[in-house]
């Protein structure tokens, strides 16, 4: 009874030690915005995206001389996307803004 230690112990102290010693970490060149998706490096200066379409802006923005049509394509896919989001977002801060602005006339409107 002594004599056998038990052994899932024994197993679980070397998966203990990689997690302490941190390498899987250290050499994964993952941005960590979006863990679950795999990165996508750039072909060309071989830095990692997290996601596709950011990869696609890059390549416009800093390789826009030697794209082929496909990517030129997706940056121009990327791009409209990007400047549709930008349009929503000016007008959500817009309108926080106005909320904002009348919240404080209607509070002075009261208090003064
Ligand atoms: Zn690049």
């Amino acid at each position: 009874m002594t004599t056998q230690p038990p052994t899932p112990t024994t197993t679980s102290t070397p998966t203990d030690a990689d997690r302490d010693g941190g390498r899987g970490l250290e050499t994964d060149p993952a941005p960590d915005d979006l863990p679950g998706e795999p990165p996508h490096a750039c072909a060309y200066c071989e830095r990692p995206f997290a996601r596709e379409e950011w990869l696609a802006l890059h390549r416009g923005l800093e390789h826009a001389d030697r794209l082929s049509d496909r990517e030129r394509a997706a940056y121009e896919r990327a791009l409209e996307s990007e400047e549709a989001d930008l349009r929503m977002f000016r007008l959500q801060a817009i309108a926080v803004l106005i909320a904002i602005y009348f919240g404080f006339l209607i509070v002075y409107a009261f208090v003064a």
